[in-house]
């Protein structure tokens, strides 16, 4: 039996259940907006079509992604409310395994979410929370949309937007920046316009992202950079799409 949940986890439907339980946590602690009990409705559908499984394309962008976040001199990991209720303690792990730092970047911006976002994050081990300052200011957006941390997504060189808004995941692109996209719709705009789009749920996908960091750990800048220009965002996206259509890949 799950602690958290009560849920046994030899339950056929066990992960479904947990992330189910996470968000509904995540809306009563004042993490998760009402929005985004609709934005985890829209993903389990795909999910349920990709076999609730990590596909060996979707494996392959997380590879990509954990490469460019090596090499990265900046990376930043944007959290929002969703990925704050489902995935605390392994964006934890990932920003330590990556040396990137966490920016709490909400689409609905309340200085009441943001700390108690910031709060949880720390709650399940980070030290820094970045987010909170809101100098910087991402172009082409307007104002409470765009605010993010002058020394934090404006000046990152490698971003991490899990479950991003599509016009935010463009005006992002549009900086110039190395944006990496988890989403369950490949259709989505966000994955759409990413160097990275990683077609799969984040509950396994950040802390798979954070395996092939840990693996590549040491690998040489030269094996990184082949990785990272081997790997082909369009055939992510069309494999991701012929599996949900066909079951195939
Ligand atoms: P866009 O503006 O990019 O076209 P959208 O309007 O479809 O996107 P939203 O409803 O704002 O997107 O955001 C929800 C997105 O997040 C959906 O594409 C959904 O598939 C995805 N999503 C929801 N839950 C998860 C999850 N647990 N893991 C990965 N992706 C998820």
């Amino acid at each position: 039996m799950d602690r958290e949940t009560d849920i046994p986890e030899s339950h056929p439907r066990y992960e479904s259940l947990l992330t189910r339980h996470r968000i509904e946590a995540g809306v009563e602690k004042g993490i998760t907006s009402k929005q985004g009990l609709i934005a985890q409705g829209r993903g389990e559908a795909f999910d349920y079509l990709l076999g609730e499984e990590t596909t060996e394309s979707a494996d392959g962008a997380a590879r990509a992604a954990a490469a460019h976040l090596l090499l990265a001199e900046r990376p930043v990991l944007s959290i929002n409310g969703n990925v704050a209720a489902l995935v605390p303690g392994e964006v934890v792990d990932l920003a330590n395994a990556v040396d990137a730092a966490l920016e709490v970047n909400l689409f609905n911006r309340t200085e009441a979410r943001m700390e108690a976002i910031a709060e949880h994050l720390r709650e399940h081990g980070a030290t820094a929370v970045k987010g909170l300052a809101g100098d910087g200011e991402i172009p082409g957006l307007e104002h409470a949309r765009g605010t993010v941390d002058a020394d934090g997504i404006y000046a990152a060189d490698v971003v991490l937007v899990p479950l991003e808004d599509g016009d935010r995941a463009q005006a992002l692109a549009e900086m110039g920046k190395v944006e990496i996209v988890i989403d369950l719709n490949p259709a989505s705009r966000s994955p759409q316009v990413a160097d990275v789009p990683i077609v799969d749920n984040v509950m396994r996908a950040v802390p798979n992202i954070t395996a092939h960091a840990q693996t590549l750990e040491g690998t040489e800048r030269e094996s990184l950079e082949r990785i990272v220009a081997e790997f082909d965002a369009d055939e992510a996206l069309e494999r991701a799409e012929t599996r949900i259509r066909t079951g195939r890949f």
